[in-house]
């Protein structure tokens, strides 16, 4: 998230405005599907409203101490690797409209597929019905914008172990009857291992669902959410705020899962990104529960 680079800019689409400096960057040009890129803008003169336009959807910019606009686009493994520009829309108090755009370029990720064994006693919770009835409850609120920012520069590993299924993975079942790429990232520990709130942020979301297992959201703030799912114990409740590295909850195995396992999802602007990607430490040591 850092090296800036400055890549390009520089004009305004209403003809009467000559900004003396305005400019649009990006914290990467070549991103990776799974990625999310830093767009930052400063335009020439304050602006009312201010959106980005990127792979056919509107991005939110959120201003900054410094006078800047601040906001993410996010690439998943259904975008198509090529060139895409980001556009910036501004409009001024007197609503002249201000535009300027900078190109990135998508680069295939690549991706292991896995073949999983779901137990007998696990079959009625990965019902295809269930699945979709627990994906329409749940999938809204990754759209969730809150305008403070919550989350860290970094994100803490919410808990150690070995990665037992990637991000971006493609899932078949054993029968091959559903498949899709996994949305998160699968790290195995032993039931009852304390979950870490990555960084700080609200609870969007904390209940009991059959497939998903015991889940938790948390709203980072500036369209960054995390959902943890097949918890054995959730330990926070809806609109609790929770700080950077708190106990949520403990690991487990509830829902669709053959083993004990913390599944972690990452949604930046509504799509699903590499959250390994945004982590740089480990988490800090277990506290004694109470
Ligand atoms: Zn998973």
């Amino acid at each position: 998230m850092k090296n800036t680079f400055l890549i390009s800019c520089f004009f305004c689409a209403a003809l009467f405005c000559a900004p003396a400096f305005a400019d649009i960057t990006v914290n990467q040009a070549v991103i990776q599907q799974g990625e999310a890129v830093r767009v930052s803008v400063t335009p020439a003169e304050k602006t009312k409203s201010a959106y980005l336009v990127f792979h056919k959807r509107r991005w939110p910019l959120f201003p900054a101490p410094d006078g800047s606009l601040n906001g993410f686009v996010a690439v998943d493994p259904d975008t198509a690797p090529q060139k895409y520009r980001i556009q910036f829309y501004g409009r001024t108090s007197d609503n002249v409209l201000i535009t300027m755009n900078t190109v990135v370029t998508v680069k295939k990720g690549v991706f292991p597929t896995s073949r999983i064994e779901i137990p007998k006693a696990k079959k009625a919770a990965s019902a295809p019905s269930t699945i979709m009835k627990e994906s329409n409850l749940i999938g809204p609120l990754f759209a969730q914008v809150s305008t403070a920012k919550r989350w860290s520069e970094f994100l803490l590993l919410p808990v150690n172990g070995p990665v037992t299924t990637p991000y971006g993975a493609s899932r078949v079942y054993d029968n091959g009857r559903l498949a899709w790429w996994h949305r998160g990232v699968d790290i195995y520990n032993k039931k009852g291992t304390p979950i870490h709130a990555p960084s700080a942020g609200k609870i969007l979301f904390s209940k009991t669902l059959i497939s998903h297992g015991n889940t938790i959201m948390i709203d980072h703030g500036q369209s960054v959410v995390s959902v943890f799912n097949h918890l054995q114990t959730r330990l926070v409740r809806d609109g609790d705020t929770v700080t950077r590295g708190q106990v949520i909850g403990l690991l487990g195995d509830t829902g669709i899962a053959t083993g004990p396992h913390l599944h972690w999802g990452l949604s930046v602007g509504n799509v699903r990104v590499d959250p390994m990607r945004w982590v740089k430490k480990t988490p800090p040591a277990p506290k004694k529960m109470q």
